[in-house]
């Protein structure tokens, strides 16, 4: 390729749900190489297996995609000169090229039903031969087609392979080459009509100018198919890089065992795309030095495909969770609060998700939390009906039956008090300070009882920051129903 050439690569996702970890990796990368160089990056929706169409799947992708901040300048969504980009939507290309190789010999009919393939299988595995489809040394011709298929025959078209080697020059894995004789004629268009990934992928690459190929490592194993149609077609190769395989900390590939996968469930479960972002930038990539945590636009001017290790990524969720934390530690209030009220929109919370202010002080109140998730555990309770409130024995006896019912006669104290208190920091504060100096009770012994009558627990945020989320009133009655309860 000439060196002048501008990067144009493109993520190619199947719409089967919200984008997975691994699927958002590569979109991560291909966005920041195509940002890094000056190139371009293209979404290009692969929708041509009908049996696994997910309704509604490719707006969660957009969707998920959008809020992880990666944007793309060509493809669905945006649109482009070279659409459409759905393949669904190029049917009559596809056919155009498959053609193409079937009048020039490099594809073939077939008609064999799965049973029969199945069986033809099974021979060669009693055998004990690998099986490769037999290619018949005279070619069916377009009668033979129709005539199949007018006996109810399952018409499909496989790819002639030349028997010549092929290797592939991965920039990350090095060269990889793929013998001949381990290459089957593989089917580009099924029986339903439809063209296989393979061919689709190689049309439409070359179709919209895509230079540089950037995916799993899982389709490596795939490439040397799309080589040899490339050379048939006449298309010119691309660069590849494969992105190492992700892995749990068990060392299995990552899946849904292993829990929440996909970007739509951690942005359900609290997380920050910026968190998330820098998380997954490491996944295979490494920028040098000590610096874990990156933002977008850092990771944009300094992505190098340089830095792309083979060795197996591993999902660390601990560490996950660690870069969330420090990254809303970091934050912004005006950024957090725009995040918390997402993370709203999409949760069933007792949170008034529209009162600005309220929201935050819940952060306020909330600080160090590692995700939003913490928040709901910490001051949800504040938010419920106030029968709501279950009273943990442990914390019960802990705080307030102890000591001969202390926590009970502080409790019933307070109570007058706090009625005629005005309900905002600086009085709160200080009635509860005065009340410590007085009764000669530390800080402790006065706000646990406050904190367990009111919340049924001894965890809920700094002890005003409660009682001020909480208001007068609800405070007041949840003390006396406490107090009355005796729980
Ligand atoms: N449609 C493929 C997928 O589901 C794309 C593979 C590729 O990037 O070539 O991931």
């Amino acid at each position: 390729m000439d060196v002048t050439t501008s990067i144009r690569t493109r993520f190619a996702p199947s719409p089967t749900g919200h984008l997975h970890v691994g699927s958002a990796r590569t979109a991560l990368f291909c966005h920041l190489l195509a940002r890094s160089t000056g190139g371009t990056f293209l979404l290009r929706i692969e929708d041509t297996d009908v049996a696994r169409h997910v309704e509604g799947a490719v707006e969660q992708i957009i969707e998920d995609l959008r809020w992880l901040g990666l944007d793309w300048d060509e493809g669905v969504g945006v649109g482009g000169p070279l659409g459409p980009y759905r393949q669904s939507e190029r049917l009559d290309l596809y056919n155009e090229y498959i053609h193409r190789l079937l009048v020039a010999g490099r594809a073939y009919y077939v008609f064999e039903t799965a049973e029969e393939l199945q069986a033809m299988r099974e021979t060669a595995e009693a055998d004990k031969r690998t099986f490769l489809y037999p290619r018949p040394d005279v070619l069916p011709t377009g009668e033979d087609a129709r005539r199949a298929a007018a006996e109810g025959r399952p018409v499909a078209i496989r790819f002639a392979c030349p028997g010549v080697d092929v290797m592939i020059h991965d920039e990350v894995f090095g060269d990889v080459t793929v013998p001949a004789a381990q290459q089957e004629d593989f089917i580009i268009r099924k029986a339903d009509g439809w063209p296989t990934y393979h061919l689709a992928n190689v049309v439409d690459d070359a179709l919209m100018g895509v230079n540089f190929i950037l995916r799993g490592q899982e389709f490596l194993g795939q490439t040397w198919r799309h080589k040899l149609l490339r050379e048939a077609l006449g298309f010119p190769e691309p660069r590849y890089a494969h992105l190492p395989l992700i892995m749990d900390m068990a060392g299995r590939k990552l899946s849904k065992r292993d829990g929440d996968v996909d970007i739509f469930s951690f942005r359900k479960a609290g997380y920050l795309p910026e968190a998330m972002v820098s998380f997954i930038a490491l996944l295979g990539w490494s920028p040098g030095g000590q610096k874990e945590i990156y933002s977008l636009p850092e990771l944009r001017s300094m992505f190098d495909i340089a830095r792309l290790g083979k060795a197996n990524a591993k999902f660390d969720r601990e560490k996950l969770l660690a870069f969330n934390t420090d990254v809303a530690a970091s934050a912004g209030e005006d950024r957090l609060l725009a995040a918390f009220q997402d993370f709203l929109s999409i949760n069933d919370t007792p949170f008034p998700a529209g009162d600005e202010a309220v929201c935050r002080h819940l952060l306020r109140a909330n600080k160090g939390f590692r995700t939003f998730e913490d928040i709901v555990f910490k001051s949800g309770i504040l938010f419920e009906d106030d029968q709501a409130v279950q009273y943990d024995p442990k914390a019960v006896q802990k705080v307030l039956d102890k000591a001969d019912g202390e926590g009970w006669r502080v409790l019933g104290e307070l109570k007058p008090l706090l009625a005629d208190c005005a309900w905002e920091e600086a009085a709160l504060e200080k009635l509860v300070a005065d009340y410590c100096q007085t009764s000669g009770l530390g800080m402790g012994k006065v706000a646990q009882p406050l904190r367990v009558a009111v919340t049924g627990r001894t965890i809920s945020p700094a002890l005003t920051d409660t009682l001020l989320l909480l208001g007068k009133a609800a405070t007041l009655a949840r003390i006396d129903r406490c107090l009355n309860g005796r729980p």
